[in-house]
Order: structure tokens, then C-alpha cells, then sequence
């Protein structure tokens, strides 16, 4: 049951015997990196694409990335093509991020491919690009959201299976049980 929102940024859930306190932003990348994994699994993510393509001027480094890893990215929903030295156009990007910024999101999964060096696996690919869009997609910290939006979130994340955390490792909650808030109001010892 949705109480309320603090400082813009966790959500107020009772459930059950306990408050909890749930990350917005932490809780919405949880949902949509489940949704957006499930599509991927099924076949081929939901793919928008772009009025006008976008060109994306890169780095020696990081167009050979781009380049090396182009099949993986068509997979996931983005179509690249090559254009020109150390250039691509960007005509198609996963649905979950229509107009999002979609150049700074591919610059920071590469930034983080090179650094995986050359052992890097397909399986850390494809998780570093659906935790990145996750976390590209998802409302932030710090957004006012109607009630609405609020119940809504709640209600997916009760329909996950119980996922402690974000894909990056933080904690989607805080659970403080009741019977820890009457010791603190010293109504039982
Ligand atoms: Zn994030």
C-alpha cells in the first residue's frame, strides 16, 4: 500500500507489519531491465526509430568497439551503421528510450567495454548495454511523480519476484518492521 513519497526520491510502502522506503529510481531500473531482458530473450526488443538518424562521431578506440560488438547492439534494439572514418548513424534505438539521450548512453557503455579489454565476454556485453539503457530509461532520483505514477511502480515491483536489488547492486528498499519502530518509541522493549 503506496503511504506516500520523500524528498522526491523513495516511496513510502506499507506491507504487511512493515514500512518500507523504495528507491524510485532503483526500484523503476529493476522493472524495466526485467522487461527489457524478457523481450530480449523472446526475440528482438521493441525498436523506435528515429525521425532524422543520429550521427555519433567517436573515438579510434571506441568506433573499433562500436564496430566489434555491432551485431550485439542490433539485438538489442539499436541500428548502427557504420559512416564514414570513426562515425555512425544511429537510426533506431530501443522503445524504452525514445528521447533519452541516447549518444551520452553509447559513449558510457564503451568507456566501460574498454575497459573489460579483450576478455570480454557476449554474456557482459549484452548485460552492460541492458543495465545501462535500464538505468538511461528509468525516472530519476529526485522526480516528482503523480500518485498515480507512484501506485503504478509499486504494484510492478510487487508483481516481480522479490529482487533485493538494482542491477547495479544497490538496494531497490529498506525495510523497517513495526516491531523495530515501537522499541525505537520505547512502546515494547
Ligand atoms: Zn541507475
Amino acid at each position: 500500500v503506496l503511504l506516500g513519497q520523500f524528498h522526491n526520491t523513495y516511496l513510502l510502502v506499507q506491507r504487511g507489519d512493515a514500512l518500507l522506503l523504495v528507491d524510485q529510481h532503483a526500484a523503476h531500473e529493476r522493472i524495466l531491465f526485467e522487461r527489457y531482458r524478457a523481450q530480449f530473450y523472446a526475440g528482438r526488443p521493441a525498436a523506435e526509430r528515429l525521425l532524422l538518424p543520429l550521427t555519433l562521431e567517436l573515438s579510434a578506440q571506441n568506433a573499433l568497439l562500436l564496430e566489434q560488438y555491432l551485431p550485439q547492439w542490433a539485438q538489442l534494439g539499436f541500428e548502427l551503421e557504420a559512416f564514414g572514418r570513426n562515425s555512425f548513424l544511429l537510426r533506431a534505438v530501443p522503445a524504452l528510450l525514445a528521447g533519452r539521450d541516447v549518444a551520452g548512453l553509447i559513449g558510457e557503455v564503451l568507456d566501460e567495454l574498454a575497459l573489460f579489454g579483450k576478455s570480454g565476454r557476449l554474456e557482459e556485453v549484452f548485460n552492460e548495454i541492458l543495465e545501462r539503457v535500464a538505468c538511461h530509461a528509468a525516472i530519476r532520483a529526485g522526480d516528482v511523480l503523480s500518485r498515480e505514477e507512484m501506485a503504478a511502480l509499486v504494484a510492478q515491483l510487487e508483481g516481480l519476484e522479490i529482487h533485493l536489488y538494482c542491477p547495479h547492486g544497490r538496494p531497490v528498499w529498506v525495510e523497517f518492521p513495526l516491531r523495530e519502530l515501537e522499541k525505537r518509541f520505547k512502546r515494547i522493549v
